[in-house]
């Protein structure tokens, strides 16, 4: 939130002077900056220009184009509040500006005092949209992202190979992956204790962020073990990303006491999607890569090739 936001912005359109003037007072001495129009024209202009107005307050009956099409140009490209004021003739009704998108409906001629508490209620209601919106997004991103790491965690793993997939047999461009396992990591809990494991944990998912391209992902798959997708990437490519990630973890030295350091060392697998294969297949290939690096002593990294490829 900027600063201009946390200002109460209110236009005020009118093409009556006496009415305009009087409101536009009184809305600043009770404290709110205003603006003012003489026109449905002059207000958008003036949307436009300052791009941080709250609520319109606005006439229905104006010269040129009218209050209702006004609120419904501001309910399609800003995301100000209207509040429509009407004379008493009955012409126009509260439904036809409440279905526009308006927020309140005061008849004119307009009581200040009663105008005053409607705004009022305008802007608490918006402050409670936002703050809902804002939780929402907030549980959107709780609900991708692994606690401990902050790297995705395995369900939006699983989302994010289903995109990747789709687009692959679109354009058929290579799609790899990397599964990580780090080694002996119970040896480790054991001696350190599992706190000491999470800070591992945090530090060597940063490591491996770090050593990815913009569109590559990371996630926590399980425990101690981590994928990467890479877009747009073939094995060969992909293996060198996975012998990166080795060497920068192999290269640090984890303190779990002091003037104890130690080395941690990962296994990895790599693999390349190959064309029509399911996703559980592509996952177990790069699975099966990891295990032949452990078994093959740890710390090092096999590409494994699908069957039907050659
Ligand atoms: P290997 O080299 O064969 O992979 O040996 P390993 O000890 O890493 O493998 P194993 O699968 O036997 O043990 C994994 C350990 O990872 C078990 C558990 O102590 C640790 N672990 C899993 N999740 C967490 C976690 O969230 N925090 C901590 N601290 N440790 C975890
Ligand atoms: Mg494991
Ligand atoms: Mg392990």
């Amino acid at each position: 939130m900027t600063q201009s936001d946390k200002v109460n912005n209110i236009l005020i359109v009118d093409d009556e002077v006496g009415v305009r003037d009087s409101m536009h007072e009184f809305i600043e001495m009770a404290g709110y900056h205003s603006a003012i129009a003489s026109s449905a024209e002059e207000a958008l202009e003036l949307l436009k220009e300052k791009n941080n107005i709250q609520v319109v307050i606005t006439d229905i009956m104006l010269p040129g184009m009218g209050g209702l099409e006004l609120t419904k140009l501001i309910k399609k490209d800003y995301k100000s509040d209207v509040i429509v004021m009407t004379g008493y003739s009955g012409d126009y009704s509260y439904e036809e500006a409440i279905n526009m998108g308006a927020s309140d409906f005061v008849i004119k001629p307009v009581r200040l005092e009663e105008l005053l508490l409607r705004l009022k209620r305008v802007l608490k209601e918006r402050e409670l949209t936002q703050e809902r919106i804002r939780m929402m997004e907030k549980l959107q991103r709780l609900a991708i992202t692994d606690g401990l790491t902050k790297l995705h965690n395995s369900r939006s793993f699983y989302s994010q190979l289903e995109v990747e997939v789709d687009r692959f047999n679109r354009y058929k461009h290579p799609l790899s992956l990397l599964l990580l396992d780090i080694d002996h990591f119970k040896n480790y809990n054991d001696s350190y204790g599992h706190l000491e494991g999470d800070k591992v944990l945090v530090k060597i998912s940063q490591m491996i962020k770090s050593c990815l391209r913009k569109m590559d992902t990371a996630y926590r798959y399980g425990g101690e073990e981590f994928t990467v997708i890479l877009p747009e990437t073939s094995c060969e490519e992909a293996l060198l990303v996975a012998e990166r990630i080795r060497n920068v973890i192999q290269s640090e030295k984890f303190t779990p006491q002091r003037e104890k350091e130690l080395s941690i060392t990962i296994s990895i697998g790599v693999t390349q999607y190959a064309v029509e294969e399911q996703l559980s297949a592509f996952i177990q290939r790069a699975d099966k890569a990891m295990y032949v690096s452990k078994r093959n002593g740890r710390n090092q990294v096999t590409a494994m090739a699908a069957e039907n490829e050659n």
